[in-house]
């Protein structure tokens, strides 16, 4: 059994425990393995102990690994993306979790009216407001997502958030509680084309509460494949 597998699997058990923990079925959760900077043989492993959703920050190095491990895996893009490469996001990826400016939502769904595809899409929510994050602010979000669900190539499937780092996870739940709550006023309004299904939010430090307040899919890297070189 490798280190991997063995962390994976202590992952999944704290995931599942904190879902039934906050009344809710494990099956609702989705482990997504943050792969940058992660050598192919090392996804490998990953993918061996059933993880099938990779999320990469670079177009790059996501290019590079997708194109030559060629596996029956969902690609997420989580990084901060530049509009001069919506063309190779909708190529290369299954979602997009950082859309975060209507000008990026405009060249992704340009790129995937010329491929014939419609791109899922999560909006990126910068909840604490800290300068150094990417993310739309919590007032312009509504907003954002109302003019993103004109457009007819790309499907808005819901939010994402890092909150800020604390020695403490519990001190990043109410930022948590706060993307879950800018969720549900969204779900309310009723925007057609717009389903706010995925909660994307949670990582090595802190996936736990997230699961706690609602998270969908969870985005671990250090805690399955050891610290980032
Ligand atoms: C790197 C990264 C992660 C994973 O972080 P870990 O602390 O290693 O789990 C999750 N989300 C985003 C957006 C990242 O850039």
């Amino acid at each position: 059994m490798s280190v991997i597998e063995d962390n994976i699997r202590e992952i999944r058990e704290n995931i599942a425990e904190a879902a039934v923990k906050s009344g809710r079925n494990p099956s609702e959760i989705q482990l997504m393995a943050v792969t940058k900077t992660v050598d192919d043989d090392r996804i490998l492993r990953a993918i061996e102990a059933g993880v099938d959703i990779m999320g990469e920050n670079y177009i790059q190095e996501a290019k590079r690994k997708i194109e030559k491990m060629n596996v029956d895996v969902k690609w997420h893009m989580i990084g901060h993306l530049q509009s001069n490469k919506a063309k190779y996001a909708v190529r290369l990826f299954d979602m997009v979790h950082s859309v975060d400016r209507m000008g990026l939502a405009v060249e992704i769904d340009k790129r995937s009216a010329v491929a014939g595809r419609v791109t899922d899409i999560l909006v990126e929510v910068n909840v604490s407001g800290e300068e150094s994050k990417n993310g739309i602010s919590l007032d312009e979000a509504p907003d954002l997502i109302r003019q993103i669900s004109l457009l007819d190539n790309l499907s808005v499937r819901g939010l994402m958030t890092m909150p800020p780092w604390f020695d403490d996870p519990e001190d990043a739940r109410p930022y948590f509680v706060t993307l879950r709550e800018l969720r549900d006023r969204i779900v309310a309004e009723g925007i057609k084309d717009v389903e706010m299904r995925e909660l994307s939010m949670g990582m090595s430090g802190d996936y736990r509460i997230a699961v706690e307040e609602g998270a969908t899919i969870v985005r671990i890297g250090t805690a399955i494949f050891g610290a980032r070189v």
